[in-house]
Protein backbone atom coordinates (compact mmCIF):
# COMPACT_ATOMS: atom_id res chain seq x y z
CA UNK A 1 0.00 0.00 0.00
CA UNK A 2 1.48 3.70 -0.88
CA UNK A 3 0.09 5.30 2.04
CA UNK A 4 2.73 6.61 4.81
CA UNK A 5 2.08 7.41 8.62
CA UNK A 6 4.88 10.23 7.87
CA UNK A 7 5.62 12.95 5.61
CA UNK A 8 9.04 14.93 5.02
CA UNK A 9 7.92 17.98 5.42
CA UNK A 10 11.82 19.74 4.11
CA UNK A 11 15.06 19.53 4.24
CA UNK A 12 18.20 21.62 5.02
CA UNK A 13 21.80 22.01 5.07
CA UNK A 14 23.02 24.47 8.21
CA UNK A 15 26.39 24.71 9.60
CA UNK A 16 27.43 21.46 8.10
CA UNK A 17 24.70 19.22 8.88
CA UNK A 18 21.93 18.08 6.85
CA UNK A 19 18.36 18.61 8.86
CA UNK A 20 16.06 16.15 7.67
CA UNK A 21 12.46 17.28 9.19
CA UNK A 22 9.83 14.66 9.64
CA UNK A 23 6.30 15.33 10.47
CA UNK A 24 3.35 12.71 11.29
CA UNK A 25 0.63 11.50 9.46
CA UNK A 26 -2.87 11.41 9.95
CA UNK A 27 -2.75 8.50 11.62
CA UNK A 28 0.02 9.12 13.83
CA UNK A 29 -1.56 12.10 15.15
CA UNK A 30 -2.01 11.30 18.74
CA UNK A 31 0.94 9.78 19.45
CA UNK A 32 2.29 11.88 22.01
CA UNK A 33 6.38 9.98 22.27
CA UNK A 34 8.95 12.81 21.51
CA UNK A 35 11.05 9.95 20.39
CA UNK A 36 9.63 7.99 16.53
CA UNK A 37 11.17 5.28 15.64
CA UNK A 38 12.46 5.85 11.81
CA UNK A 39 13.98 4.09 8.94
CA UNK A 40 16.38 7.01 7.15
CA UNK A 41 18.20 5.76 3.40
CA UNK A 42 20.42 8.38 1.84
CA UNK A 43 21.64 7.98 -2.11
CA UNK A 44 24.37 10.48 -3.62
CA UNK A 45 23.24 11.70 -7.01
CA UNK A 46 26.60 12.08 -8.53
CA UNK A 47 25.11 11.92 -12.33
CA UNK A 48 22.91 15.28 -10.73
CA UNK A 49 24.22 18.61 -13.39
CA UNK A 50 22.82 21.76 -11.55
CA UNK A 51 21.21 23.86 -14.62
CA UNK A 52 20.46 20.93 -16.55
CA UNK A 53 18.65 18.75 -14.50
CA UNK A 54 15.32 19.98 -12.67
CA UNK A 55 12.91 18.06 -10.22
CA UNK A 56 12.30 15.58 -13.42
CA UNK A 57 15.49 14.06 -12.79
CA UNK A 58 14.12 12.84 -9.23
CA UNK A 59 11.30 12.37 -10.30
CA UNK A 60 10.52 8.21 -9.80
CA UNK A 61 14.17 7.47 -8.24
CA UNK A 62 14.29 4.47 -6.60
CA UNK A 63 14.47 4.58 -3.00
CA UNK A 64 15.63 0.78 -2.95
CA UNK A 65 19.17 1.60 -4.58
CA UNK A 66 19.73 3.85 -1.78
CA UNK A 67 21.83 2.99 1.58
CA UNK A 68 20.27 2.11 4.71
CA UNK A 69 22.08 5.02 6.62
CA UNK A 70 20.11 4.94 10.02
CA UNK A 71 17.53 2.91 12.22
CA UNK A 72 15.89 3.74 15.58
CA UNK A 73 14.87 6.40 17.49
CA UNK A 74 14.46 10.37 15.93
CA UNK A 75 14.00 12.97 18.26
CA UNK A 76 10.56 15.40 18.11
CA UNK A 77 12.34 19.27 18.33
CA UNK A 78 9.71 22.07 18.75
CA UNK A 79 7.05 19.78 19.75
CA UNK A 80 6.10 19.28 15.96
CA UNK A 81 9.27 18.15 13.64
CA UNK A 82 10.98 14.59 14.27
CA UNK A 83 14.46 15.99 13.23
CA UNK A 84 17.17 13.46 11.62
CA UNK A 85 20.70 15.30 11.25
CA UNK A 86 23.29 13.94 9.06
CA UNK A 87 27.03 15.40 9.50
CA UNK A 88 28.47 12.98 7.07
CA UNK A 89 28.30 14.67 4.17
CA UNK A 90 30.81 17.03 1.57
CA UNK A 91 30.02 19.90 -0.15
CA UNK A 92 29.35 20.06 -4.46
CA UNK A 93 27.58 16.65 -3.64
CA UNK A 94 23.64 16.18 -3.43
CA UNK A 95 22.09 13.46 -1.51
CA UNK A 96 18.65 11.96 -1.80
CA UNK A 97 16.63 10.84 2.02
CA UNK A 98 13.88 8.79 2.30
CA UNK A 99 12.31 7.93 5.72
CA UNK A 100 10.19 5.22 6.79
CA UNK A 101 8.45 4.84 9.97
CA UNK A 102 8.61 1.51 11.27
CA UNK A 103 5.38 -0.41 10.52
CA UNK A 104 5.53 1.34 6.65
CA UNK A 105 6.96 -0.79 3.75
CA UNK A 106 7.58 1.99 1.69
CA UNK A 107 9.56 5.68 2.52
CA UNK A 108 8.23 8.63 2.39
CA UNK A 109 10.91 10.82 0.04
CA UNK A 110 13.12 11.66 -1.99
CA UNK A 111 13.91 14.79 -0.43
CA UNK A 112 16.96 16.12 -2.20
CA UNK A 113 19.61 18.68 -0.84
CA UNK A 114 22.93 20.36 -2.92
CA UNK A 115 25.08 20.99 0.07
CA UNK A 116 26.92 24.11 -1.01
CA UNK A 117 29.94 26.13 0.82
CA UNK A 118 28.58 28.80 2.83
CA UNK A 119 31.83 30.48 2.10
CA UNK A 120 30.61 30.67 -1.54
CA UNK A 121 27.28 30.96 -1.06
CA UNK A 122 26.54 33.70 1.74
CA UNK A 123 23.71 33.27 4.10
CA UNK A 124 20.84 36.41 4.25
CA UNK A 125 21.70 37.39 7.94
CA UNK A 126 25.24 37.13 6.47
CA UNK A 127 24.75 39.76 3.62
CA UNK A 128 23.15 41.84 6.57
CA UNK A 129 25.97 41.41 8.88
CA UNK A 130 28.30 42.60 6.20
CA UNK A 131 26.55 45.34 4.78
CA UNK A 132 26.35 46.71 8.65
CA UNK A 133 30.05 46.05 9.20
CA UNK A 134 31.15 48.13 6.13
CA UNK A 135 28.63 50.86 6.99
CA UNK A 136 30.37 51.24 10.52
CA UNK A 137 33.67 51.06 8.99
CA UNK A 138 33.32 53.73 6.82
CA UNK A 139 33.86 57.22 8.47
CA UNK A 140 32.55 59.55 5.61
CA UNK A 141 29.12 59.79 3.90
CA UNK A 142 26.88 56.89 3.77
CA UNK A 143 23.75 55.30 3.79
CA UNK A 144 22.10 52.37 4.42
CA UNK A 145 18.08 52.01 3.71
CA UNK A 146 15.66 49.50 3.11
CA UNK A 147 14.64 49.73 -0.25
CA UNK A 148 11.62 47.13 -0.35
CA UNK A 149 11.08 43.52 0.90
CA UNK A 150 11.49 40.57 -1.29
CA UNK A 151 8.35 38.05 -1.34
CA UNK A 152 8.64 36.55 1.67
CA UNK A 153 9.25 39.76 3.55
CA UNK A 154 12.70 39.64 3.51
CA UNK A 155 14.46 43.09 3.72
CA UNK A 156 16.19 44.18 1.04
CA UNK A 157 18.74 46.72 2.12
CA UNK A 158 21.05 48.93 0.14
CA UNK A 159 24.32 50.72 0.98
CA UNK A 160 25.87 53.58 -0.16
CA UNK A 161 29.40 55.16 0.77
CA UNK A 162 31.55 58.25 -0.90
CA UNK A 163 30.44 61.16 -2.58
CA UNK A 164 26.39 61.07 -3.26
CA UNK A 165 27.30 62.82 -6.52
CA UNK A 166 29.25 59.99 -8.61
CA UNK A 167 28.16 57.55 -8.07
CA UNK A 168 28.86 53.69 -9.28
CA UNK A 169 26.23 51.37 -8.58
CA UNK A 170 26.06 47.21 -7.91
CA UNK A 171 22.73 45.08 -8.03
CA UNK A 172 23.92 41.54 -7.23
CA UNK A 173 21.62 38.12 -7.41
CA UNK A 174 18.52 39.32 -9.59
CA UNK A 175 18.59 35.68 -10.66
CA UNK A 176 19.00 33.78 -7.22
CA UNK A 177 21.35 31.52 -8.64
CA UNK A 178 23.64 34.00 -10.03
CA UNK A 179 26.22 36.11 -8.20
CA UNK A 180 26.40 39.54 -6.25
CA UNK A 181 26.95 39.42 -3.00
CA UNK A 182 30.04 38.13 -2.16
CA UNK A 183 31.73 39.40 -4.99
CA UNK A 184 30.29 43.02 -4.50
CA UNK A 185 30.33 43.41 -0.90
CA UNK A 186 34.22 41.73 -0.36
CA UNK A 187 35.53 44.24 -3.57
CA UNK A 188 33.80 47.39 -1.58
CA UNK A 189 34.88 45.70 1.75
CA UNK A 190 38.34 46.21 0.26
CA UNK A 191 38.41 49.31 -0.98
CA UNK A 192 37.10 51.09 2.30
CA UNK A 193 40.47 49.08 3.73
CA UNK A 194 42.89 49.83 1.05
CA UNK A 195 41.81 53.33 -0.93
CA UNK A 196 39.29 55.22 1.19
CA UNK A 197 40.39 58.31 -0.01
CA UNK A 198 38.95 57.43 -3.11
CA UNK A 199 35.72 57.83 -1.70
CA UNK A 200 36.10 61.35 -0.52
CA UNK A 201 35.42 61.83 -4.78
CA UNK A 202 33.82 59.14 -5.61
CA UNK A 203 30.88 56.84 -4.37
CA UNK A 204 29.53 52.88 -4.08
CA UNK A 205 26.06 52.11 -3.79
CA UNK A 206 25.28 48.30 -3.93
CA UNK A 207 22.37 46.25 -2.88
CA UNK A 208 24.00 42.80 -3.07
CA UNK A 209 21.16 40.31 -3.05
CA UNK A 210 17.58 41.12 -4.82
CA UNK A 211 15.96 37.95 -5.17
CA UNK A 212 16.81 36.97 -1.38
CA UNK A 213 13.97 34.17 -1.26
CA UNK A 214 15.44 32.13 -3.88
CA UNK A 215 19.21 33.03 -2.91
CA UNK A 216 18.58 31.85 0.67
CA UNK A 217 16.82 28.75 -0.77
CA UNK A 218 19.69 27.92 -2.51
CA UNK A 219 22.38 28.38 0.33
CA UNK A 220 19.66 26.08 2.43
CA UNK A 221 20.13 23.30 0.01
CA UNK A 222 17.75 23.61 -2.69
CA UNK A 223 18.82 21.38 -5.23
CA UNK A 224 18.32 23.46 -8.72
CA UNK A 225 19.33 26.55 -10.03
CA UNK A 226 16.57 28.91 -9.10
CA UNK A 227 16.55 32.08 -11.12
CA UNK A 228 12.79 33.34 -10.46
CA UNK A 229 11.24 34.25 -7.32
CA UNK A 230 8.89 32.86 -5.53
CA UNK A 231 6.28 33.81 -7.69
CA UNK A 232 7.75 31.96 -10.59
CA UNK A 233 8.68 35.47 -12.21
CA UNK A 234 12.11 36.04 -13.71
CA UNK A 235 12.76 39.87 -12.40
CA UNK A 236 15.34 40.82 -15.49
CA UNK A 237 11.97 40.63 -17.55
CA UNK A 238 9.70 42.20 -15.13
CA UNK A 239 11.05 45.73 -15.15
CA UNK A 240 8.40 48.67 -17.36
CA UNK A 241 10.97 49.11 -20.37
CA UNK A 242 9.30 47.50 -23.45
CA UNK A 243 7.89 44.76 -21.53
CA UNK A 244 4.66 44.47 -23.68
CA UNK A 245 7.22 42.44 -25.96
CA UNK A 246 7.41 39.18 -26.36
CA UNK A 247 11.20 37.44 -26.26
CA UNK A 248 12.56 34.11 -26.95
CA UNK A 249 16.08 33.81 -25.64
CA UNK A 250 16.66 30.32 -24.86
CA UNK A 251 14.01 28.79 -26.48
CA UNK A 252 11.78 30.02 -24.03
CA UNK A 253 8.57 32.17 -23.84
CA UNK A 254 8.43 34.94 -21.36
CA UNK A 255 4.75 35.98 -21.36
CA UNK A 256 4.01 31.82 -20.11
CA UNK A 257 3.52 31.49 -16.50
CA UNK A 258 6.23 27.92 -15.66
CA UNK A 259 8.84 29.51 -18.08
CA UNK A 260 11.66 30.10 -16.21
CA UNK A 261 12.01 33.57 -18.00
CA UNK A 262 8.30 34.30 -17.34
CA UNK A 263 7.97 38.27 -17.29
CA UNK A 264 5.00 38.16 -14.60
CA UNK A 265 1.54 39.71 -15.20
CA UNK A 266 2.41 43.25 -15.42
CA UNK A 267 5.64 45.22 -15.23
CA UNK A 268 6.83 46.18 -12.21
CA UNK A 269 4.46 43.43 -10.53
CA UNK A 270 7.27 41.94 -7.98
CA UNK A 271 8.63 43.37 -4.50
CA UNK A 272 11.76 42.58 -5.37
CA UNK A 273 11.67 44.80 -8.86
CA UNK A 274 9.91 47.29 -6.66
CA UNK A 275 12.81 47.53 -4.90
CA UNK A 276 15.32 47.57 -7.27
CA UNK A 277 13.53 50.54 -8.60
CA UNK A 278 13.21 52.37 -5.88
CA UNK A 279 17.09 52.08 -5.54
CA UNK A 280 18.55 53.37 -8.33
CA UNK A 281 15.80 56.04 -8.57
CA UNK A 282 17.25 56.85 -4.80
CA UNK A 283 20.57 56.72 -5.44
CA UNK A 284 21.09 57.56 -9.52
CA UNK A 285 24.26 56.08 -9.92
CA UNK A 286 26.25 57.21 -12.80
CA UNK A 287 26.57 53.47 -13.75
CA UNK A 288 25.34 49.83 -12.91
CA UNK A 289 27.06 46.69 -13.32
CA UNK A 290 24.68 43.77 -12.36
CA UNK A 291 26.11 40.30 -11.22
CA UNK A 292 25.01 37.28 -13.26
CA UNK A 293 26.74 34.17 -14.59
CA UNK A 294 26.48 31.79 -12.01
CA UNK A 295 27.24 30.15 -8.18
CA UNK A 296 28.57 33.58 -6.90
CA UNK A 297 31.22 34.29 -9.73
CA UNK A 298 30.87 36.80 -13.02
CA UNK A 299 33.06 38.14 -15.35
CA UNK A 300 34.24 40.58 -17.59
CA UNK A 301 31.30 40.08 -20.26
CA UNK A 302 29.34 43.82 -20.69
CA UNK A 303 25.40 42.56 -21.86
CA UNK A 304 23.63 45.87 -22.12
CA UNK A 305 20.31 46.62 -23.42
CA UNK A 306 19.19 45.85 -27.18
CA UNK A 307 17.33 48.59 -27.28
CA UNK A 308 20.20 51.10 -26.33
CA UNK A 309 21.75 49.97 -29.84
CA UNK A 310 21.56 52.58 -31.87
CA UNK A 311 22.62 55.05 -28.97
CA UNK A 312 26.23 55.70 -30.24
CA UNK A 313 26.82 58.67 -27.91
CA UNK A 314 25.67 56.38 -25.28
CA UNK A 315 27.48 53.55 -25.88
CA UNK A 316 30.83 55.46 -26.51
CA UNK A 317 30.16 56.35 -22.34
CA UNK A 318 29.40 52.66 -22.01
CA UNK A 319 32.28 51.77 -23.26
CA UNK A 320 34.92 54.00 -21.36
CA UNK A 321 32.94 52.17 -17.77
CA UNK A 322 33.48 48.72 -19.15
CA UNK A 323 37.30 49.02 -20.60
CA UNK A 324 38.07 50.43 -16.67
CA UNK A 325 36.34 47.66 -15.05
CA UNK A 326 38.19 45.30 -17.39
CA UNK A 327 41.10 46.17 -16.57
CA UNK A 328 40.99 44.31 -13.11
CA UNK A 329 40.59 41.08 -15.41
CA UNK A 330 43.26 41.72 -17.84
CA UNK A 331 45.08 43.27 -20.10
CA UNK A 332 42.76 45.23 -22.41
CA UNK A 333 45.10 46.50 -25.01
CA UNK A 334 45.92 42.86 -26.06
CA UNK A 335 42.24 41.08 -25.38
CA UNK A 336 39.81 44.04 -25.45
CA UNK A 337 36.83 44.35 -23.95
CA UNK A 338 33.54 42.27 -24.31
CA UNK A 339 30.17 44.56 -25.26
CA UNK A 340 27.30 42.43 -26.42
CA UNK A 341 23.83 43.96 -26.85
CA UNK A 342 22.26 41.47 -24.81
CA UNK A 343 19.77 42.03 -22.19
CA UNK A 344 16.15 41.99 -23.28
CA UNK A 345 12.69 43.77 -22.71
CA UNK A 346 11.94 44.14 -18.78
CA UNK A 347 15.48 43.93 -18.14
CA UNK A 348 17.32 46.29 -15.34
CA UNK A 349 19.85 47.44 -18.52
CA UNK A 350 16.81 48.21 -20.25
CA UNK A 351 15.14 49.63 -17.55
CA UNK A 352 17.91 51.95 -16.39
CA UNK A 353 18.28 53.31 -20.34
CA UNK A 354 15.09 53.73 -21.43
CA UNK A 355 14.07 55.57 -17.51
CA UNK A 356 17.49 57.67 -17.07
CA UNK A 357 20.05 56.88 -19.88
CA UNK A 358 22.39 55.31 -17.05
CA UNK A 359 24.65 52.72 -18.88
CA UNK A 360 24.10 49.27 -16.96
CA UNK A 361 25.13 46.38 -17.55
CA UNK A 362 24.83 42.45 -16.72
CA UNK A 363 27.95 41.01 -16.20
CA UNK A 364 28.48 37.23 -17.59
CA UNK A 365 30.75 34.98 -18.40
CA UNK A 366 34.05 35.20 -19.99
CA UNK A 367 36.87 33.01 -19.25
CA UNK A 368 39.92 34.95 -17.56
CA UNK A 369 42.80 32.65 -17.26
CA UNK A 370 42.01 28.76 -16.57
CA UNK A 371 38.50 27.86 -18.35
CA UNK A 372 37.93 24.77 -17.03
CA UNK A 373 38.01 26.12 -13.90
CA UNK A 374 36.29 28.58 -14.18
CA UNK A 375 33.68 27.21 -16.26
CA UNK A 376 33.07 25.26 -13.26
CA UNK A 377 30.69 27.94 -12.02
CA UNK A 378 27.78 26.83 -14.91
CA UNK A 379 26.97 23.64 -12.63
CA UNK A 380 26.86 25.31 -9.33
CA UNK A 381 30.79 23.63 -8.83
CA UNK A 382 32.10 26.93 -7.55
CA UNK A 383 35.05 26.96 -5.10
CA UNK A 384 36.32 28.92 -2.04
CA UNK A 385 39.50 29.16 -3.96
CA UNK A 386 38.13 30.69 -7.55
CA UNK A 387 35.24 32.91 -5.23
CA UNK A 388 38.15 34.42 -3.88
CA UNK A 389 40.27 35.10 -6.90
CA UNK A 390 36.88 36.53 -8.55
CA UNK A 391 36.93 39.17 -5.59
CA UNK A 392 40.75 40.71 -6.54
CA UNK A 393 39.72 41.13 -10.32
CA UNK A 394 36.40 42.60 -9.54
CA UNK A 395 38.32 44.64 -6.31
CA UNK A 396 40.58 46.00 -8.88
CA UNK A 397 37.72 46.87 -11.82
CA UNK A 398 35.51 48.53 -9.48
CA UNK A 399 38.84 50.50 -7.82
CA UNK A 400 39.43 51.36 -12.32
CA UNK A 401 35.64 51.89 -12.19
CA UNK A 402 35.82 54.84 -9.58
CA UNK A 403 39.21 56.11 -10.89
CA UNK A 404 37.48 56.80 -14.29
CA UNK A 405 34.73 58.32 -12.99
CA UNK A 406 36.64 61.08 -10.90
CA UNK A 407 38.04 62.41 -14.03
CA UNK A 408 34.43 62.74 -15.26
ZN1 LIG B 1 21.23 36.19 -15.00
Amino acid sequence: MARKSIRINGIEYIDGQVHLYIVRGQQLKDTTSDQLNFRIYRKQEDNYLQGFDYQEYFDNIDWKEAELIYEGPVERKERFHFVFTDSNVEFLKVYSYWAAYEEDDVPAGPAVVSVRDPRVWWSFSRIQETLKRIYDAYPGEKSMKVYGRSTRKKPLTGLRIGNPEKVVGLIGTVHAGESGPELFLSAMENIVKECPELLDEVGIAVLPSVNADGREDMVLGYPHYVRCNPNQVDLNRNFDASWEEIDYTYGLNTSILGSATYRGPYPGSEDETQAVMSFIDDIRPKVIFDGHCLASICSDCFLTAKSAKDDSAFNDLGKKFCTAYTKGFRDVEKEGIRYVFGCTAGSVPAYAYEKYRIPAFDMEFRPVKDEARERSCINGNTTFDLLDEFIEYHTKGIVHVLELLKEM
